[in-house]
């Protein structure tokens, strides 16, 4: 059902109410009227109509037609006129209005030069309009000489347009910021600038000096001292001031004109034209201030984020040379910024990390779109070596910036826990190994098949040997990956036959992929391949990887293994048809303790080692691992390997 709409009596009682002051402005602006008793040469209705729009709303416009029915009906008695009248100035606004909240940003018009030219602009087209038809009315009820019309048209055409460039900034700026904030000095100088006005109204109007144009010198003064609303104020004063002289015979334009109307005439030229310039430039300084200002607060923030945090930040040249240091370098290295500006930022960088930071920067440098970490040793003021972690990113094409922006911060305290913590878990793992070996022998020697065991006992020996199995693995794997983080992994490379490897691993795996109900397949042409690695990372290699493609697999599912050969490579290929890996979480698996959430659901005993330690080893031989899930209908994963040959020779 299609609602009616309900007049507000609050926007009733506004609209009788703007109609009223509508009504009033008129009749003054009527005062002015010597060609016909009906068009004025001073017309300010127009400008507060536009501007009770562009406040209240197009749906306004009946105010128009109300205040200017009247107004003109109480001047000629009649009807059909005054009415034709009214339709005329409520088009001039409406189109006015309308255009200014499309092309020219509404209400906020008069902050930008360029929006305050379309305001002219429109202001021009829109009371030419109502001038036409208010003329037409005139001439078809008999109220107006047709031989007369054009010069009518003109006064009409510029009292409107005089009134909407003087009068609708005027009101549309006291609308916005009604409250005046009085600072001593600025109110003296403004002071000052009254006195000067009404100096120049002296020489102007008493004194008859012909040069009106005197009065861009106070417009000039207040467009660059003080804010758009106090310009347009000083203009309207001009204005009432100057007409209210020509009126009375006296000022600049009456010298040149011969009657009132045509001095009201060139009045209202003047006044437009300075109007729209002194607006202009006027909006053009506030702008530039707002820019100003705007910039001022974002550059202030963007130093007090720099400048106050515990990060040091410094701007380098793509050859290392630092070029700006924030105050945070003293508090991390020692220095202060002016003492590390133009120097190398590789001096600072423990000779054995040189290389590596060379390599990070350059790596920066080509690729802009991305952060890149490092960690080095630094040498502290103070002869200290600390350990600082960076984040470079390159904005050298960043007209703003032009450099290499890396970020730094001092984490010797972190590595030291670090490593503290590696150390512990390299001693546990050393000392654990000796009596679980120790453990081991005596089972074997207990279990042996020779030796006669009641079937219970031999049972439960058989799990203690493999729960012992297990441990042994976990140890070895410790330390190794203690090994690893101290960048010394023992490494034995031997001719080895890596379908042989393959082939064994996979068999110690069948008893455990059938508990899960996985089948596991060998997929490969070839009989044997030989590559020079070192067997046990061979083999830790592919029982990790074939360990996870059962572990985390669905029951019912499988595992493939493919081995290709490239001309200087092997491949092998483990793909299973499990829970898949999300690809955000995809590159972090190849870090210490990582699990994925859904991994830890599915095997609650994994310690998230395992992948990690095969990076280690593959890329101990120069070969890559590399990853991709999901397969197929999300799900299922493969890991590949490859193994690098040596030409036979
Ligand atoms: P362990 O140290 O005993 O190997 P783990 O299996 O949890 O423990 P990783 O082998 O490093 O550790 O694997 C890390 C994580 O990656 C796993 O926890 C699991 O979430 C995920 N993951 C590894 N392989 C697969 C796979 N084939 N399918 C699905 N998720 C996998
Ligand atoms: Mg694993």
């Amino acid at each position: 059902m299609k609602k009616t709409a309900v007049p507000n009596p609050g926007s009733l009682f506004l609209l009788a109410g703007l109609a009223v002051i509508y009504f009033i402005l008129g009749k003054i602006g009527l005062e002015f009227a010597s060609i016909n008793p009906n068009v004025s040469a001073i017309w300010p209705p127009t400008g507060f109509a536009i501007a009770a729009l562009l406040i209240f709303g197009i749906r306004m416009w009946p105010l128009i037609l109300i205040g200017s029915f009247f107004v003109n009906l109480t001047t000629s008695g009649m009807l059909f006129s005054s009415l034709g009248i009214a339709v005329g100035n409520s088009l001039e606004a409406i189109i006015a209005t309308w255009c200014i909240n499309r092309f020219a940003s509404g209400t906020k018009v008069f902050e930008r030069p360029m929006d305050v030219v379309r305001f002219a602009f429109v202001a021009g087209l829109a009371t030419a309009i109502s001038a036409a038809i208010g003329i037409g009315m005139l001439i078809s009820t008999r109220l107006l000489d047709p031989s007369l019309a054009h010069q009518v048209w003109l006064t009409w055409w510029l009292g409107d347009m005089g009134g909407a460039v003087v009068f609708t900034p005027v009101l549309l700026l006291w609308y916005a910021r009604p409250r005046v904030s009085i600072q001593p000095l600025k109110a003296a100088e403004f002071v000052l600038l009254c006195f000067a006005l009404l100096g120049i109204f002296y020489i102007i109007i008493p004194l008859r000096f012909p040069h009106p144009y005197l009065f861009i010198l106070p417009l000039i003064w207040s467009a660059f001292r003080f804010e758009l609303r106090e310009t347009a104020t000083l203009l309207t004063i001009i204005m009432m001031v100057t007409t209210y002289a020509t009126m009375h015979g006296s000022g600049p334009f009456m010298s040149h004109a011969s009657t009132t109307n045509e001095a009201l005439q060139q009045l209202q030229i003047f006044m437009v034209i300075i109007g729209v310039t002194k607006l202009t430039v006027a909006a053009a300084v506030e702008d530039r201030k707002h820019t100003d200002q705007t910039l001022y607060t974002r550059e202030r923030r963007f130093q007090a984020l720099i400048e106050k945090n515990t990060d040091a930040v410094v701007l380098t040249d793509p050859g290392s040379v630092i070029t700006y240091a924030s105050p945070s370098t003293y508090t991390v290295l020692g220095y202060k910024p002016e003492e590390v500006l133009g120097r190398s930022g590789f001096s600072f960088i423990h000779s054995e990390d040189v290389e590596k930071a060379k390599k990070d920067l350059s790596d920066v440098v080509m690729n802009p779109k991305e952060s890149i970490f490092g960690q080095y040793r630094m040498k502290h003021k103070d002869g200290r070596w600390i350990w600082i972690e960076t984040i470079g990113r390159s904005l050298l094409f960043d007209p703003s910036v032009q450099a290499i922006v890396i970020n730094f911060r001092d984490i010797t305290e972190r590595k030291e826990l670090e490593r503290a913590k590696d150390e512990f878990l390299m001693t546990a793992a050393h000392q654990l190994r000796s009596p679980l070996t120790a453990i081991r022998w005596n089972l074997e020697s207990i279990i042996d098949p020779n030796i006669k065991l009641p079937p219970a006992i031999r049972e439960k020996l058989m799990r203690i040997f493999e729960s012992n199995r297990l441990m042994v693995k976990s140890v070895n794997e410790l330390l190794d990956i203690a090994h690893i983080i101290q960048g010394k992994l023992p490494n034995y490379p031997e001719k080895t036959d890596v379908v042989a490897v393959i082939s064994a691993r996979i068999s110690e795996n069948a008893d455990f992929a059938r508990r899960q109900k996985i089948q596991i397949h060998l997929n490969s042409k070839l009989t044997s391949v030989h590559a020079t690695v070192d067997p046990k990372h061979l083999n830790g290699a592919i029982e990790n990887i074939l360990s996870n493609a059962v572990k985390y697999n669905t029951p019912g599912g499988s595992v493939t293994v493919d081995i290709l050969r490239h001309p200087n490579a092997v491949e092998i290929a483990v793909t299973d048809t499990g829970i898949g890996i999300p690809v955000g979480e995809q590159n972090k698996l190849f870090t210490k303790f990582y699990r994925t959430t859904t991994g830890r659901l599915t095997d609650a005993q994994g310690a998230g080692l395992g992948l990690f330690i095969v990076k280690s080893y593959v890329e101990g031989w120069g070969g890559t691992v590399t990853l991709k899930s999901p397969v197929a209908d999300n799900h299922g994963t493969t890991v590949s390997i490859t193994i690098p040959l040596k030409k036979e020779g």
